[in-house]
C-alpha cells in the first residue's frame, strides 16, 4: 500500500524549513528515499537529488523544500475539502504541494510495476531567498534534457512562457550626522533623496520594472540624518533593457555630488528565460489532454529555481506550471484536496510513457 497525496503532504508540512534551515526535511527525504531503495545524495547546500530508472527519455522533476516565514510549527488543517494552517503560520504549500507529489510518485514507483520515464528528482534549498540551493547544485549531474517545476499559485492549468531577468541594488547614502540644532556640522543627506528618487524612477519603462522597496535612515528625532540606504529591485524580460538599467542606475549613483557620498551595489540574482512558442504549444497540448482542460500560457514577473536551470536551454528546458495553491506567503495560504490529487495526476501523466 502507498499512502496518499494528502497524507504525504500534511505530513511533511509539520517538518519546519524554512529558508536556512531546511537540514531536517532534507534529512527526511534522504532516510524516506534509502528505506525504498533508492540512492539519494545531498549536497553541501542541503540539496537532495535522487535518480531512477525508466525507459525513454529521462525527465527532470524539481520543488524547492525551503518555505517563507512564519513557517514553523505549522499545524494542518484539512477541513470541507480545504487545507490551510490553524493561521499562526503559513501553510507551506508553496512548494511542499509538490513536495509531496514527488514522494508521492517515488513511493509509486518504488512499489508498483509503472511504465514511467527515467526521473532526475532534485529538492532545493534556500529558492525563497534567491534561489541558492540551485546556484549551488552540480547541474552536471542532470541527465534529462527537459522538466518541470510545479511552484506557481493559482487554478492547474497555467504553463509560464517567460521570467524575467532580476537584480536588486542596495544604495547607501553616506553624509555627517549632527544634533539638530548644529546644522552647519552636518551634511544632510535627505536633501538629495527627491532628486535621487526621481532619477532612479525615470529608470522605470516599458519593459522594465524598478522599485525602491525599503528606505532606511536616520537614528532619533533630534538629529540630522547623516545616512540612508535604499533597497530596490530591476526586472526585465528583455536582456538588453535589463542591463542598460544597471548601466544607468550606477551612472546615477557614480554622480560627483556635493558633500553626500552614493554608493551602490547590484546584485544579479538571476537570468531570465524566454521559451519557444512551438515547444510551449506542445507541452500545452500534452497537458491539456492530462488534464481534460483549456490550458493558459501566461509570462510572470516572478522568478523560481527555473531562472537557474533555464540557463541555457540547449541543455535543459523547465517549464513552470501552476500548482493548485493558494494565498501563498500568507496566513490565508490554502490548497484543496481536490487540486492536490489533480497534481498527482498530472506529474504522474507527464512521467508515463
Ligand atoms: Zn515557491
Amino acid at each position: 500500500m502507498t499512502r496518499n497525496i494528502v497524507e504525504i503532504f500534511t505530513e511533511i508540512v509539520q517538518i519546519d524549513s524554512p529558508t536556512g534551515f531546511e537540514s531536517e526535511m532534507a534529512n527526511y527525504l534522504l532516510t524516506l528515499f534509502k528505506k525504498l531503495g533508492y540512492s539519494p545524495e545531498i549536497d553541501e547546500h542541503n540539496n537532495v537529488f535522487i535518480q531512477t530508472k525508466g525507459v525513454g527519455e529521462p525527465i527532470f522533476l524539481n520543488a524547492h523544500i525551503d518555505t517563507v516565514e512564519p513557517g514553523r510549527g505549522i499545524v494542518p488543517v484539512v477541513k470541507d475539502g480545504i487545507i490551510k494552517s490553524r493561521g499562526e503560520t503559513i501553510l507551506g504549500a508553496d512548494n511542499k504541494v509538490a513536495v509531496a507529489v514527488f514522494i508521492w510518485i517515488l513511493e509509486m514507483l518504488a512499489k508498483e510495476n509503472i511504465n514511467a520515464r527515467p526521473l532526475d528528482v532534485l529538492f532545493t534549498t534556500s529558492e525563497e531567498s534567491g534561489n541558492y540551493g540551485a546556484v549551488g547544485f552540480d547541474k552536471t549531474k542532470i541527465r534529462a534534457k527537459e522538466g518541470y517545476i510545479f511552484d506557481k499559485d493559482g487554478e492547474l492549468g497555467e504553463i509560464l512562457s517567460a521570467s524575467p531577468y532580476y537584480a536588486r541594488f542596495d544604495i547607501q547614502l553616506q553624509g555627517k550626522s549632527a544634533h539638530a540644532a548644529r546644522r552647519s556640522e552636518s551634511i544632510p543627506v535627505i536633501n538629495i533623496m527627491p532628486e535621487l528618487i526621481q532619477e532612479i524612477e525615470l529608470l522605470r519603462k516599458k519593459g522594465v520594472l524598478i522599485n525602491i522597496g525599503r528606505i532606511d535612515g536616520g537614528s532619533v528625532r533630534n538629529t540630522i540624518m547623516g545616512k540612508l540606504t535604499l533597497n530596490g529591485e530591476i526586472r526585465s524580460f528583455n536582456k538588453s533593457l535589463f542591463e542598460e538599467a544597471i548601466e544607468k542606475l550606477e551612472i546615477i549613483c557614480n554622480k560627483p555630488d556635493l558633500n553626500v557620498k552614493i554608493s551602490n551595489e547590484t546584485v544579479i540574482e538571476n537570468p531570465g528565460f524566454e521559451l519557444d512558442d512551438r515547444d510551449l504549444q506542445v507541452e500545452k497540448k500534452k497537458i491539456e489532454s492530462i488534464l481534460g482542460k483549456p490550458v493558459r500560457i501566461t509570462e510572470s514577473y516572478g522568478c523560481s529555481d527555473a531562472n537557474i536551470f533555464n540557463e541555457d536551454l540547449e541543455k535543459l528546458k523547465v517549464y513552470v506550471l501552476s500548482d493548485g495553491t493558494y494565498d501563498n506567503h500568507t496566513v490565508d495560504e490554502y490548497v484543496s484536496v481536490e487540486n492536490l490529487k489533480e497534481l498527482g495526476n498530472l506529474v504522474l501523466g507527464l512521467i508515463k510513457n
